[in-house]
């Protein structure tokens, strides 16, 4: 069974591969440090408001 490396979209098999889905450590360990990477990441909240314009009323 072939399969598609998720992370570097390279044709692999199933069968005998430790690595599996990945078609080797490195696309494997790269997938993990993604992961590891996003939780690292903290969402920044928009602090900028829009301003209203002000008309001056007469
Ligand atoms: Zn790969």
């Amino acid at each position: 069974m072939k399969i598609k490396c998720p992370m570097c979209k390279k044709t692999t098999t199933w069968e005998e591969n430790p690595n599996r889905p990945f078609c080797s450590e490195r696309c494997k360990l790269l997938d993990l440090g993604k992961w590891v990477f996003e939780e690292y990441k903290i969402p920044g909240e928009k602090a900028e408001e829009e301003k209203e314009e002000e008309k001056d009323s007469d």
